[in-house]
């Protein structure tokens, strides 16, 4: 039996960020654009050739990009927001869209399924689809040029449509729009010489799949019939297909995800739902996480699938733009680095595999073998927890707990608050750097953030807000930040993943059993507390956001490392407990991306995701304030399991879809503590007193007063600082006026 090996995509940023500093160097006019494309050039250049190392029968080509593949693709069908239609289609039309401009605002980024990747969503009101210069073929030409074996990858037009949005017409109507087009640029593949075409459908995975059935049925017999069937493979990641419906499609063969299918896609084709003559392109390496593959169960899972197929080609569970590229550049302590896997680590697995069935040459497998084995007998794994010594609810119901807090508290009507953040100005994040670069002292630098923290609660003192924060100057990032000071993570120096455009996040690693070992937030948050009389919120990261926005282990089930992660937030929240904080604050704004692409499992999930919330906030006294915060729009599919956890107050989004949301408050009695975003953070337009306050009476006609604060929607840490002053003072401002009329109506 011999196999083939292949990719479906590869990190876009560069080693150390390269691609980052490229693009915002051109944005900032520090280069030009010929320089911006030959720089582009070598790194899309040194990702081929660094992928060549593997031996991989085929390279993906399409996966780099300027900015986002699902912007690429909309600029090449001329699928052009109607407000930046009538010029040319260049790249300062595509950063254009991606980032907005003076006169007008971005198109919107939408997390990619339940991943931390952002796609721009592509705009069909007043589009004239045609096709524009073929970028895709360039790259791939390129590629060839370099002498790389590659194929192409673009999304579908299923795919593509489902996750656009705006047009007056149809589902379907769209699909029928495209497909001439995509034929054309399917065709010049095809007469470039390549193997075949990676065409990436993966909305096939999901719950209402099954409505898209027909029209997906439709549009690949329009590639059979103009002769492009036997070119394709469809590619889906994340979750199952249905593979029967699949299978009808006249095609090469699929790709299937063997990894996060709970088992779903290898029992399908156990039972038989795949003929034997079409290829399948498993992914049996995790695309998504970092850890060295149990070499050993996926050559079974080879062995096995070879049972099914007569073209077989082994490759990751979805694009490597999930991972950090390379250990190479790490210094890791050896114990730790033999159970990790990069971007570039997981295809030397797949080139293992390959020489293993493909030429009996098992050297590498059996070194492979060996060092996860040795990995899996660490002691880092396995510290001794008593979960049951944490209650997970609190002493008393939210009625009482109330009364106790509003006595020791003493808030007025409509107590006004911020999410924690304030500016990360440049000079806070130089001071960090210049501090974690040992250019500074420790001394030097607690010095500059006590009088940052100092600045800024005397500015929230004049603004005259109710309830303070510290402002988090310390923080580089919400998890990273608490990653660095628990024991079991692990912060890398490049580990860097792409989250939107330029931006990427560096997700921690937790790699053995978590621990809380020292304070962590209460040195600044006490010192911000010493200087005002208000109270002033201690401010947390919560287990579930932890978890999601870290690389979680995977050698023990989620909801034990996520309960590991809730009993080290709960000491932490018991040290400010006992250092005189009255209001902690645990954010959760990444529970609602968690939840499984699949209903079947959303209860599970939930219902996991509350006992670790409530396992981090219950221990305190009756009289201390939990907060939580979560920032997006739709609630409706959560809102029971929000108000499960139990929180006093929570502060959520709504800015940007206020009646939407609403509305999922209307669904059930929502009797907790209630704090509304009233205007939106991610723009710098100073909101107007009287949109605030519609936005407050809009809420008041649904929810109590006596439970109701007002706040801006998220951290202000992205904003200047006259602009959160500015914006502040207007939210003050409409408060004290209905204060005012309220207090002389009752
Ligand atoms: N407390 C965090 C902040 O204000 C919350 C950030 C978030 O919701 N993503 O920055
Ligand atoms: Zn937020």
């Amino acid at each position: 039996m011999t196999i083939k090996t292949s990719n479906l995509g590869f990190p876009r940023l560069g080693r150390k960020r390269e691609w980052k500093k490229a693009i915002e160097s051109y944005w900032s006019n520090k280069i030009d654009r010929d320089t911006l494309h030959q720089q582009l050039k070598d790194l899309h250049k040194e990702n081929l050739l660094l992928q060549k190392n593997y031996h991989l029968d085929s390279i993906p080509v399409g996966d780099f990009s300027l900015y986002d593949h699902i912007l690429d693709t909309s600029l090449l069908f001329n699928i052009i927001p109607e407000r930046f239609q009538g010029r040319p289609v260049n790249d300062d039309l595509l950063f254009d869209i991606a980032r907005g401009n003076k006169e007008h605002v971005a198109s919107a980024l939408i997390k990619w399924f339940n991943t931390n990747y952002h796609y721009i969503v592509p705009e069909w009101d007043a589009a004239e689809p045609k096709l524009n210069h073929n970028i895709l073929l360039e790259r791939l030409q390129y590629a060839q040029s370099l002498n790389v074996n590659a194929h192409p990858v673009i999304v579908g037009p299923v795919t593509f449509v489902k996750l656009s949005k705006g047009g007056n017409q149809s589902f379907e109507e769209k699909v029928e729009t495209l497909l001439p087009l995509y034929k054309e640029v399917l065709q010049s593949f095809v007469d470039a010489g390549v193997e075949y075409i990676q065409i990436d459908e993966p909305v096939l995975v999901e719950d209402d799949s099954e409505q898209y059935e027909t029209i997906t049925q439709q549009a690949y017999e329009y590639f059979a019939q103009v002769g492009l069937g036997q070119s394709i493979v469809i590619q889906t990641y994340f979750e199952r297909v249905n593979l029967k419906f699949l299978n009808r499609l006249p095609v090469k063969g699929y790709g299937l995800d063997f990894v996060h299918d709970h088992g779903n896609n290898l029992s399908q084709i156990e039972a038989g739902d795949l003929d034997k003559d079409k290829s399948l392109y498993a992914g049996i390496i995790d695309g998504r996480n970092v850890w060295a593959s149990d070499i050993e169960a996926k050559k079974n899972l080879i062995e096995t699938l070879s049972n099914y197929t007569d073209d077989l080609v082994i490759q990751p569970s979805s694009s490597l733009l999930h991972v950090p590229v390379s250990l190479d550049d790490e210094s890791l302590d050896e114990d730790i680095a033999e159970g990790l896997s990069f971007a570039t680590e997981k295809l030397d697995e797949l080139d293992a595999l390959r020489r293993l069935f493909n030429d009996k040459d098992d050297e590498k497998f059996n070194q492979f073998k060996a060092r996860y084995e040795r990995f899996q007998q660490q002691s880092f794994k396995n510290l001794e927890y008593d979960f049951d010594s944490v209650p997970t609810s609190r002493q008393s119901d939210f009625q009482q707990r109330k009364v106790a807090q509003q006595l020791r508290l003493n808030l007025p009507d409509l107590p006004t608050t911020t999410i924690g953040s304030f500016p990360q100005s440049r000079e806070v994040r130089k001071q960090r750097a210049d501090w974690k670069n040992n250019r500074i002292s420790d001394q030097a630098y607690q010095t500059f953030l006590e009088q940052e923290i100092a600045r800024w609660i005397n500015i929230q003192e004049d603004i005259g807000l109710d309830v303070f924060v510290h402002g988090e100057f310390e923080r580089n990032d919400m998890v990273e930040f608490f990653g660095e000071k628990l024991q079991g993570f692990l912060v890398t120096k490049y580990g860097w993943v792409q989250s939107y455009g330029s931006r990427a996040v560096k997700p921690p690693i937790i790699y053995g059993d978590v621990k809380w070992t020292e304070p962590i937030t209460v040195k600044e948050t006490t010192y911000a507390q010493s200087l005002t009389d208000k109270p002033v919120k201690g401010m947390l990261t919560g287990p579930v956001t932890i978890l999601n926005w870290s690389f979680e282990r995977v050698d023990l089930p989620r909801e034990t490392v996520q309960d590991q992660i809730a009993l080290a937030i709960n000491e932490e929240v018991l040290a400010l407990e006992s250092a005189g904080i009255q209001i902690i604050q645990v954010d959760e704004p990444a529970l609602r991306e968690g939840l499984p692409l699949r209903s079947e499992y959303h209860k599970d999930y939930l219902d996991k995701a509350v006992r670790s919330f409530k396992l981090s906030t219950s221990s305190v006294d009756d009289a201390t304030q939990i907060h939580t915060h979560m920032c997006y729009s739709q609630f409706g599919q959560i809102i029971h399991a929000i108000y499960d956890l139990d929180a006093d107050v929570i502060s959520i989004e709504t800015s940007r879809s206020h009646g939407d949301l609403i509305k999922d408050f209307e669904d059930i009695t929502y009797d907790l503590g209630i704090g509304l975003g009233v205007y939106d953070i991610h723009s710098p337009r100073i909101p107007t007193e009287e949109e605030i306050t519609t936005a407050i009476n809009r809420a008041l006609q649904q929810i109590d007063r006596s439970l109701f604060w007002v706040n801006p929607d998220c951290g202000l840490k992205t904003r200047k600082e006259e602009e959160v002053q500015q914006a502040l003072t207007v939210l003050v401002n409409s408060v004290n006026k209905l204060r005012k009329s309220h207090s002389k109506a009752v």
